[in-house]
């Protein structure tokens, strides 16, 4: 079987925050927000099997919880701002961040299990 190399761990990881395909890095990895595409348009790599599950849910959390943690403990006990508008900054915040970074992670995730997947074949 002729294969093109395998990219590196770390390119493979950038192109999943470009929401890209882990073999060329120029194809869309996604064909709607979550939704990610059966095969790369530009190189043809099959992605659509690839199953992330809760992987990018969790690493969501993780970044949100390292992002936000250090402002609400010490930024937010220190503000004289009422409660309200407290919360009507830090909820939309959580869920634009959350939006955000979901198909992010995923595409991480999908990214990393695809050179997984590619380094086992090879052995
Ligand atoms: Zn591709």
């Amino acid at each position: 079987m002729n294969q093109p190399e395998t990219p590196t761990f770390s390119a493979v990881v950038s192109r999943g925050v470009m929401c890209r395909c882990p073999q060329c890095g120029e194809g869309k990895l996604f064909a709607s927000y979550l939704k990610q595409v059966d095969r790369c348009a530009v190189c043809g790599e099959a992605l659509g099997h690839i199953r992330a599950d809760d992987g990018p849910a969790w690493l969501t959390i993780v970044l949100l919880g390292h992002i936000l943690a250090p402002f609400l403990l010490g930024v937010v006990p220190n503000l004289t701002w009422p409660v309200w508008q407290i919360m009507g900054l830090v909820v939309p915040a959580t869920i634009a961040l959350t939006l955000f970074l979901l198909p992010l992670s995923k595409g991480v995730f999908i990214g990393v299990l695809w050179r997984m997947e590619r380094n086992a074949v090879k052995k």
